[in-house]
């Protein structure tokens, strides 16, 4: 197993998340013809979460910006690249 970087999601790892949520937000279930979609860590990394699949799910823009809006200047960072 290659080393990842503990914090950047693999493109690919993206699409099997998308797949595995058949592209569909897991909080208001809009599909990616109505919304944008996104990556969100299910237990954010400031709170100790991994970047592991299991704590990946699909969230469109708006829950996912919904969900953080107290950002984390130090999970912002982790974002940057
Ligand atoms: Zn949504």
């Amino acid at each position: 197993m290659k080393k990842t970087p503990r914090i950047k999601i693999p493109n690919e790892v993206r699409q099997y998340v998308f797949q595995r949520d058949r592209n569909q937000c897991q909080s208001c279930g809009k599909v990616a013809q109505e919304t944008q979609l996104s990556i969100d860590h299910i237990i954010p990394l400031a709170s100790g979460g991994s970047n592991d699949i299991s704590n990946l799910h699909t969230l469109c823009l708006t829950c996912n910006q919904r969900k953080s809006d107290k950002p984390d200047s130090r999970f912002q960072r982790y974002f940057d690249r």
